[in-house]
């Protein structure tokens, strides 16, 4: 998650010998205190693979960690990717002025994220339906 483009970035790896400095963590109070309200993606999650409890310690660092396995299981009965954790996110809607104005509010008010996140269930939806999904993945979730 990242406060700016939420959860639509793809983490990629360069491998090097150039001797860089390493950054350092970097925790933004107000998207970590905006999650802990909202988990739209753990509800909208089809693959049941994202926690919907409170973050646990994984190497030194509080997390909720996505499954993996369970997230690709989802991937390879449906065919093709899924995405719906991204789209339902409140942090990925376009960037433009009314969106922007609302990032500023979350970033600077506890009481204006509660505020957004009704506002974003009340014009989005909690958990939008999802498309009419193939007859083998129907199989797969009534397993
Ligand atoms: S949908 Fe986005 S803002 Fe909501 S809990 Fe998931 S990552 Fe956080
Ligand atoms: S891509 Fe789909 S199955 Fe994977 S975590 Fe996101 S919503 Fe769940």
């Amino acid at each position: 998650m990242t406060p700016k483009l939420g959860p639509r970035v793809r983490i990629a790896v360069i491998t090097t010998d150039l001797p860089l400095i390493p950054d350092t963590p970097c925790y933004e109070p107000s998207v970590i205190d905006f999650c802990n309200i909202c988990k739209k993606c753990a509800y909208t999650c089809p693959g049941k693979a994202i926690s919907s409890n409170d973050m646990i310690k994984i190497k030194g660092d509080l997390r909720w960690q996505i499954n993996q396995e369970k997230c690709y299981n989802y991937w390879t009965v449906c065919g093709t990717d899924c995405g719906r954790c991204m789209a339902i996110c409140p942090f990925s809607h376009p960037d433009n002025f009314i969106h922007n104005i609302v990032r500023k509010g979350i970033k600077n008010s506890m009481i204006f994220r509660r505020f957004a996140l009704k506002m974003d269930d009340f014009i989005y939806g909690r958990k939008p339906n999802p498309k009419r999904e193939p007859d083998k993945l129907n199989k797969y979730l009534n397993k």
